[in-house]
C-alpha cells in the first residue's frame, strides 16, 4: 500500500438516496428540489462516494457541472408524468411499497435490456450457462456475481437495471467453473471481458478465485483477460491505499507474467477524472504491473459533449500511457433522452476531436454504436448519387464476414439510434438482417427447446 493521498477519502462508502438528504453540499438547495432528486433517484440507480463528491464534483457549478450530471439525478431524466408521480409520492411519505410500485412500472418502460441482451447473447452451447454472454465468435463477456455494483452510478448507465433490483435482468454468474468449462469447449475463444458493475469493487481474493482458473493450461488458446472498470475514475483508492490493493496489483502482475495480456477497458468520461493526483498515481502503478490501459467512455449530453473534452482527455490519456480505445453513442435504454446526442452531431464532434490530436491518440474509434447485430461506427456523413447518407461500417459482428463491409442508412438528422436508421438507395432492408434474422430464430429455438448442457452449466 502506498501513502495516502487523500485523507478524507480514504475510505470506501457509497452515499445512497436515503442519505440524499444530509449531504452538506445539497444544503443550500430548497427542499423541494432535494426531493425532486429522490423522487428520481427511486427509477434510476444512485450511488456516490465521496472521493467522487469531494474531488471530481465542481459544487460552484452545480447542477451543470459535467461530474454532478455523471452521478446525480435529475428530474428531467423521467418523462413529466412519470417525475410528477413519483415527486407527489416523495412528497406525501408514501409508504416503500407504493413508491417501489410505481417505480418499477416506470422502469421496465425504459427499455431495460436493449440490443439483445438478454436472448441473443446467451451461449448457444450452454443456453443455461448465468453470467456468460458470447456475442461475438472471439469475445466472451463474463459477469461475477460479486462483482455487480460499482464504485458509484453514472447517470446514463446502460446496466441501470442490475442497479435497481430488476433481478431477473441480472446476468450474474454464480460461479468461476462454468466459466472454465464453457471456455475449454470453445478455443475459437481468445478474449474473455471480466465486466459488471465493476469488477473491481471484488476484494482482491475474491477476484483471484475468478481469474485464476482462467490461466491454466488448458486455456492457453484465451491469450487476453481484459477487465471493464471505471475504478481508476472513480475509486483511484483501489489501487493505492485500500487494504488489498497490494494484493490486486500482485494479482494483475500473475496475469501478465502467465503470458496473458491483460487490457483494462477503463472508463473515463471526463477529463477531470484523469487530473487528480489520486487517479495519476493510480494509473502508473496499474501500468507498472504490465497491463495496458485503454480507455472507452459514451458521448453524453451535459457530460462530455464538446470535441475540447475529448481532444483533452485524449490528449491527457497518451500523456500518461493510456491508449484511446472507443468513443460510444450512448445506448437506447433508460434516461436515454436526457443524455443523447445526434448521429450526426456525435460523429463532426468525434472528427473535430480526431483531428485536433496526434496519430497516437488516433487509436480512437467512434462514434460506435453497440447495436443488436454489432458494433456499428459511423465513417461520416457523404452523399452519393443524389442521396445524402450516413457512412456506416461493422468494428465487430455477429457473424466475422460483416466487419469491415462499408453500408450506408439515408441521412437523418434527428437519428441518435441504429433503429431509427433506414438503408439508403431505396433498398428494403441492410445486407445483415435476413442472416440476422436467422440468427435470432435460431437463438430463440435454442434457449427455449434445448435442455440444460449440464448440471453445472444450469446452475
Ligand atoms: S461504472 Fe460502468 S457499469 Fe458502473 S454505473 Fe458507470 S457505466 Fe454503469
Amino acid at each position: 500500500m502506498i501513502a495516502n493521498l487523500s485523507p478524507a477519502t480514504d475510505r470506501f462508502a457509497l452515499l445512497r438516496r436515503e442519505q440524499l438528504e444530509h449531504l452538506p453540499q445539497l444544503a443550500h438547495l430548497p427542499r423541494s428540489e432535494r426531493d425532486a432528486l429522490r423522487a428520481v433517484a427511486h427509477v434510476l440507480p444512485f450511488a456516490v462516494n465521496r472521493y467522487v463528491v469531494d474531488e471530481l464534483i465542481d459544487w460552484s457549478r452545480a447542477p451543470h457541472d459535467p461530474l454532478f450530471q455523471l452521478t446525480f439525478p435529475q428530474r428531467d431524466m423521467l418523462a413529466p408524468e412519470d417525475f410528477e408521480r413519483m415527486y407527489s409520492l416523495v412528497r406525501r411519505a408514501a409508504p416503500s411499497a407504493e413508491l417501489r410500485e410505481a417505480a418499477r412500472e416506470i422502469q421496465m418502460r425504459l427499455n431495460p435490456h436493449p440490443a439483445g441482451q438478454a436472448t441473443l447473447n446467451r451461449p448457444a452451447t450452454h443456453p443455461h450457462l448465468k453470467g456468460v454472454q458470447h456475442k461475438y465468435r472471439e469475445t466472451v463477456l463474463f459477469f461475477p456475481s460479486r462483482g455487480q455494483t460499482c464504485f458509484s452510478y453514472c447517470t446514463y448507465c446502460f446496466r441501470w437495471p442490475q442497479f435497481v433490483g430488476l433481478e431477473e435482468l441480472k446476468f450474474a454468474a454464480s460461479e468461476a467453473g462454468g466459466l472454465a468449462d464453457y471456455l475449454r469447449s470453445h478455443k475459437e475463444v481468445s478474449d474473455v471481458l471480466v465486466t459488471g458493475g465493476d469488477p473491481l469493487v471484488m476484494r482482491a481474493e475474491m477476484l483471484e478465485r475468478y481469474l485464476e482458473p482462467l490461466l491454466a493450461d488448458d486455456l492457453a488458446h484465451v491469450t487476453t483477460l481484459r477487465i471493464g472498470t471505471k475504478a481508476l475514475a472513480f475509486w483511484p483508492q483501489r489501487f493505492l491505499t485500500d487494504p488489498d490493493a497490494d494484493q490486486l496489483l500482485a494479482l494483475f502482475e500473475r496475469v501478465v507474467k502467465s503470458g496473458r495480456h491483460l487490457a483494462f477497458m477503463a472508463h473515463f468520461s471526463h477529463p477531470r477524472e484523469l487530473e487528480t493526483a489520486s487517479a495519476q498515481a493510480a494509473l502508473a502503478r496499474v501500468l507498472a504491473t504490465g497491463a495496458v490501459v485503454r480507455t472507452q467512455a459514451p458521448l453524453i449530453r451535459r457530460v462530455n459533449d464538446a470535441p475540447e473534452i475529448w481532444e483533452r482527455m485524449w490528449r491527457e490519456q497518451v500523456r500518461l500511457g493510456a491508449v484511446p480505445y472507443y468513443m460510444f453513442v450512448e445506448r437506447d435504454t433508460g434516461p436515454r433522452q436526457y443524455f443523447e446526442v445526434p448521429l450526426e452531431r456525435g460523429w463532426r464532434i468525434f472528427r473535430e476531436a480526431y483531428s485536433a490530436v496526434s496519430g497516437l491518440a488516433r487509436s480512437v474509434r467512434g462514434p460506435s454504436m453497440s447495436a443488436t447485430p454489432g458494433k456499428i461506427v459511423v465513417d461520416g456523413v457523404s452523399v452519393i448519387g443524389s442521396e445524402r447518407v450516413f457512412v456506416l461500417r461493422f468494428l465487430q459482428a455477429r457473424r466475422p464476414e460483416w466487419v469491415g463491409r462499408p453500408f450506408f442508412a439515408r441521412f437523418d438528422a434527428q437519428a441518435c439510434w441504429f433503429d431509427e436508421l433506414e438503408p439508403a438507395f431505396e433498398r428494403e432492408e441492410f445486407f445483415f438482417q435476413p442472416a440476422m434474422e436467422q440468427l435470432a430464430a435460431e437463438q430463440r429455438w435454442r434457449t427455449q427447446l434445448r435442455p440444460a448442457a449440464s448440471p453445472r452449466a444450469a446452475s
